[in-house]
């Protein structure tokens, strides 16, 4: 009895060391903000509908960077794939490495193709004193308190942004350059312990990148995180549950000279069948937030003989996703009525699943996250992600990887940003982490 109260006295004064307070005495040559801005002066927009992995040649200037950089930091089995995905190991300092499972940190090296990513200007607003931040070479572009409260917490904090011309990068070299640190400070710290950690950085996120052909084998991860989340202390494990439907509706095309009683213009079925869901009850993006899925007829093509409505389908729930369906299909079968002479055809592909449905049967992967961001003084907020992300698919194939935190705020727009503490405090979860899953397994 007594020596069961002092084990357990022990391990709980040893759950409540700060772990990385205490183990971590030497500091990184270069800090996350200097890896930071390194990176962020590296073009890597991908690009949509490119038909090849990497989208953009230019992705690889900073995957050979990273090559280089992950092997003088002596991370081994470094490779870069034919799809410009860079894999590598850091080998863990445990008696037995076997005897952890080897966790997985994932970024993505691309930047949104929505705006430019060239000659990123970066703006460091030293010693943030309040207010709002206007940009100086576009001085519309104003980030201000009021859409960034954030902002509120960072006073004295150095924030970084672009000059407001170009998108920050934030979205994910952030997440790059935190993952990046926290190596080098596990390779300067020896007295902090972790497992093997498997590091690979993605190119083409933001365009449904090669993450069929990611190699989850070779890369020898149980478990993963992608680093690719926003404000401090954000951690997700859902997302969407996402379906896409194509609507294609046939008429009959002839001479229009010569065409009464013949030609069928599947234009206005296809029209009738839009002008649906611009009704206040069908839930759509520019309606909806928060938990309350969507539909969003986001693409057409309007032609005689042949229209196409392409349809996201978007819920938290597959229950939800079959609704929308069912609600989908009873529109079309309204303007089936009212265009008799039209064929029309509805093909729904399931796209991802909300990773929630195969993550919470590892419910230690966010319990440790929040314990390690709860250590870096970070209070952890859970939030759902109104998206996929490389995490939900790689989920979906079996590898379960919730999505944490880089400290970066207002994603693929000239108003991102980030700051020195974001950096910091993000990386500082990361070390917490590594030694979470080596002592709690
Ligand atoms: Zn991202």
């Amino acid at each position: 009895m007594t020596k069961i109260l002092v084990t357990s006295f022990a391990l709980a004064f040893f759950l409540f060391q700060p772990l990385s307070a205490i183990a971590q005495k030497v500091q990184p040559t270069e800090s996350a903000m200097s890896r930071f801005l390194r990176y962020i002066k590296i073009d890597t927009q991908s690009a949509e509908e490119a038909g090849k992995w990497p989208s953009t040649e230019k992705q690889l200037v900073l995957a050979k960077l990273l090559e280089g950089e992950l092997k003088a930091l002596g991370v081994q089995k470094v490779r870069i794939s034919k799809e410009g995905i860079v894999y590598g190991m850091v080998a863990g300092n445990l008696a037995d490495n076997n005897a952890v499972p080897t966790i997985g940190f994932i970024a993505h090296m691309d930047t949104s193709p929505a705006v430019s990513g060239t000659n990123v200007n970066a703006i460091i607003h030293k010693n943030y004193q309040g207010g709002d931040i206007v940009l100086p070479n576009d001085k519309t572009q104003v980030i201000t308190v009021a859409q960034n409260p954030a902002l509120k917490e960072l006073i004295g904090d150095d924030i970084i942004t672009a000059d407001g011309t170009t998108l920050l990068g934030s979205d994910d070299k952030s997440g790059i350059a935190e993952i990046m640190t926290m190596i080098e400070i596990l390779k300067l710290n020896p007295s902090i312990k972790h497992g093997n950690i498997a590091i690979a950085f993605t190119p083409d996120e933001e365009v449904g990148g090669p993450m069929e052909v990611f190699d989850i084998e070779g890369w020898g991860a149980k478990y993963a995180y992608t680093i690719d989340g926003g404000e401090l202390g954000e951690i997700s494990d859902e997302t969407w549950t996402a379906k896409t439907a194509t609507i294609t509706f046939r008429g009959k095309s002839t001479h229009p000279g010569y065409a009464k009683d013949i030609l069928v213009n599947s234009s206005f079925a296809a029209a009738d069948f839009l002008s649906r869901f611009n009704d206040s009850k069908v839930p759509r993006p520019e309606t909806t937030e928060k938990r309350v899925g969507f539909v969003h007829p986001y693409n057409s093509s309007l032609d005689i003989e042949t229209s196409v409505v392409r349809v996201l389908l978007r819920n938290f729930d597959m229950s939800g996703v079959d609704e929308q369906e069912k609600m989908i299909r009873a529109m079309l079968d309204e303007t089936k009525k009212k265009f008799p002479h039209v064929g029309a055809e509805m093909e729904v592909k399931l796209g991802y699943l909300n990773m929630k449905e195969e993550l919470k049967n590892h419910p230690q992967l966010v319990e440790y996250a929040k314990q390690a961001t709860e250590l870096a003084g970070v209070t952890p907020k859970m939030k759902p992600i109104r998206g996929g992300t490389d995490g939900s698919r790689l989920t979906a194939r079996g590898l379960p990887t919730p999505n944490l935190f880089t400290g970066g705020h207002n994603f693929h727009g000239k108003l991102e940003w980030n700051s020195r503490k974001g950096l910091e405090k993000s990386t500082e979860m990361l070390v917490n982490l590594v030694q979470i899953w080596a002592e709690r397994k």
